[in-house]
This record gives C-alpha cells, structure tokens and sequence, in this order.
C-alpha cells in the first residue's frame, strides 16, 4: 500500500477530522473505521461516479453498517438544486433513515455540496463524510465545510457552514477523470499559489507536465498541499468573518462567467482560471502587483490548457452580475487581489477599472 498522507483540519471548540489523500484508499478497510457508528449509511453519488465506484464502496461500508443504501442523482451542475437535494431527502425520510444514520457524498463537487447540504438539514444535522472523485473536489470543495446548492438567481447562495466527519482522496480515481475536468481542477491548485504560498506556485510551473500526466506522486502532493493551505485558513476563519474570502481569488469574475453562461457551459475550474487573470489584472491596476506576474500567471493558465479570454458579455452583464456575489456590500464590487506573492486580501474596486479590464480582455 502506498504511503497516505494525512492533513488535520482543526476548528474552534476543539472540532476537528483528517483528510486522508493516498492511493488505494476506497478499498482500504481503515479508511471506513472509526466514525460514528449507525445503522445505516446511505451513498449519495450521481449517474457517471455510481457505475465506477459506488459498489466498490458499498461493499467496503458493509463491514461497518448493516444497511447501506445508493442515491443516484442526474449528474451535472445544472442539477444542483432544490431537485436533487428533494431527492435525497425523499429517500431518507421515505425509509424512515434515523438521525445518526451516515452519508457518503461520492463525487465530485457537486455531490459533495449537495450531500453535505442535505447532511445539514435531514433531522437537524446527520454525519456526513466526503469521498472526492474529481480533482477540484479533493484540493478544494470537500474541504472546508461549505455546503449549498444553486438558485436561479446565483450560485451557491442556498446551503449552511457543515463540516464532515473525515475526508477519504483516493487518488486512484482520477484516473476515470476526463482530461478537461483534470484541468479545471488545476485551476483550484494554481489558485492556492499566488494567495497562499509563493513556493507552491513555483513548483506548480516546475511540475505542470507531471501533473497534466497523472503522475500519482506528483499530484499527491498538490493535493496535500492544497488541503493544508486550505486547512490552515479554514482553521483560521471557518465561517468567512475574512481571512478566508481569500479563496475566491479568481471567483467573483468566475462566478459571473458561469452564471453568465448558463450553470455548467464552462466548468467551475475553467471560470476561476480565466477569473484569476482578471483579478491579477485588477491586482496591476490597483498598483499592487507588477506587470510581469500578470503575464507568468496568464502563461500558466495557458499552459495547464484553461481559458484566460473571458466570454464577451457585456461591461453592464458582468456588473450586474457581480453585485450579486456574496463579497459584495452596499453595491461595491470586491476583489480577491494579489498584494505580494503569496498574499492577498479583499479590495473594494471602482466599476471604472472593473471595465477597464474587462475591456482589455475583450469581454466589455
Ligand atoms: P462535478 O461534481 O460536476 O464533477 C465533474 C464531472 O466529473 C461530473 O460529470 C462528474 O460526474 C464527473 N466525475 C466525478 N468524478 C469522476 C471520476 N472519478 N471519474 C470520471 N468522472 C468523474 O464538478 P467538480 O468540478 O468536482 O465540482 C464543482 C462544484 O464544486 C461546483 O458546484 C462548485 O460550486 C463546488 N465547489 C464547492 C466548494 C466548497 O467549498 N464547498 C469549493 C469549490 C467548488
Ligand atoms: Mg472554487
């Protein structure tokens, strides 16, 4: 068995549970020991992942439950709604599942807000763990305990802070990973450079082609290390007083973008991607950071295959937009922006120098 790493999340009231990132996890049998123990468990997976691990897991999980149920939801980010979410709730209370009953989100992001939502709100709050399978969900949504699901009128804006009880990154699962959501759960990795840590995007550059392979020990470590940077601001501030905002670097652009759009047209990833040469842009033209890291994080970008060329919608669209986003107060858009590498923090931006990039890039 390959080494597993493992990454603490510690939280206020001496709350706190591991990540375990490693190869061979899913069938490894310590993986499912020592949480809280139930009745039963219920799998919350959707039609692409069920087919390819959900048994494989189910099996694994009846050494420790007596009953472990599937829920098979629609895949896609189109999906996560009031629907879904209905649906996992239905098959709960339809079999009477009791309050300490244990869900299983198997999946990527999706899944996991959705089950750490519906593990939030069944009976007031049952367990819940998180089993990643794509790339973005293990360096970033399963950790960190947002849960929610999507509104028509913007992303993410229904759901509750709910943490899990253990996180279980198997990295062999990737391997089912297409390409494009590889790439895009890149971005989220490349993401954790320029906030957090000057070193890591330095070894991203260094390893790029490594991890664009699938080398398993080259993107452990990104996953680890992605985990530990999120950890630690996670530890800081769990429920986004600030420190914390700092990981929409990237997001508010790419929040519009995907809203823009129609949910599921770009990938999260791939809006983040082309959000964070927006707001390193924003970062030149606040006078915070230098032309050149501009164009390193574009060449990056580029290089990992994500988008840096923003859909043309309109300066008033992406205003419009924008003002939605969760940063946003009394009307002021607020940025992620990069002050040094390594270093970022919340800036209120005037709507002129928001055009003014949005116009360079062509999307004004
Ligand atoms: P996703 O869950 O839609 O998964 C991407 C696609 O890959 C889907 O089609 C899925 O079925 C498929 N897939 C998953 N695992 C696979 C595997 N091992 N093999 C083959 N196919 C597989 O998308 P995502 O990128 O994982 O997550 C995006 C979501 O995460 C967004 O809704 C975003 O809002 C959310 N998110 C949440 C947080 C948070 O802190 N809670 C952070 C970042 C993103
Ligand atoms: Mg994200």
């Amino acid at each position: 068995m390959p080494a597993t790493d493992t990454v603490h999340i510690h939280l206020s009231d001496d709350r706190n549970y591991e990540i375990r990132i490693g190869s061979g996890l899913l069938n490894e049998p310590a993986s499912w020991q020592g949480l809280p123990k139930a009745a039963a468990a219920v799998i919350v997976s959707n039609e692409t992942v069920a087919p390819l691990y959900a048994e494989r897991l189910r099996e694994r999980l009846l050494a420790v439950y007596k009953r472990v149920d599937l829920v098979v939801l629609p895949d896609g980010e189109q999906h996560k709604g009031w629907e879904s979410l209905n649906r996992i709730c239905d098959h709960l209370l339809g079999e009477a599942l009791d309050r300490k009953t244990v869900l299983f989100a198997l999946g990527g992001g999706v899944i996991g807000d959705m089950t750490g939502f519906a593990a939030a709100i069944y009976m007031r709050g049952v367990p819940f763990v998180q089993v990643p399978t794509t790339l973005l969900a293990q360096v970033d949504s399963s950790v960190g305990g947002k849960t929610a699901i999507n509104h028509p009128l913007g992303k993410n804006m229904l759901g509750a802070f709910y943490q899990p009880e253990r996180v279980i990154a198997d990295l062999d699962t990737l391997d089912t990973l297409p390409d494009r959501e590889l790439r895009a759960g890149l971005a989220e990795v490349i993401k954790y450079g320029p906030i957090a840590d000057a070193a890591f995007l330095c070894w991203i550059e260094d390893n790029l082609d490594a991890l664009l392979s699938r080398d398993k020990a080259v993107l452990g470590y990104a996953v680890r290390r992605s985990c530990e940077i999120k950890a630690d601001v996670v530890g800081q501030d769990e429920k986004e007083q600030g420190l914390r905002a700092i990981l929409n670097f990237g997001h508010t652009i790419g929040h519009a973008i995907e809203s823009g759009l129609g949910y599921g047209e770009w990938l999260h990833g791939e809006a983040v991607a082309c959000g964070m040469v927006l707001a390193a842009d924003l970062s030149q033209r606040m006078g915070l950071m230098p032309a050149d890291f501009v164009e390193r994080l574009q060449t990056l970008i580029e290089r990992a295959g994500l988008p840096v060329k923003p859909p043309r919608l309109g300066a008033d669209r992406y205003l419009q937009l924008m003002r939605v986003d969760k940063k946003a107060e009394a009307g002021a858009i607020r940025f992620v922006l990069i002050e040094a590498l390594g270093q970022a923090g919340l800036h209120s931006v005037p709507d002129a120098l928001i055009v003014e990039t949005l116009a360079a890039h062509g999307a004004a």
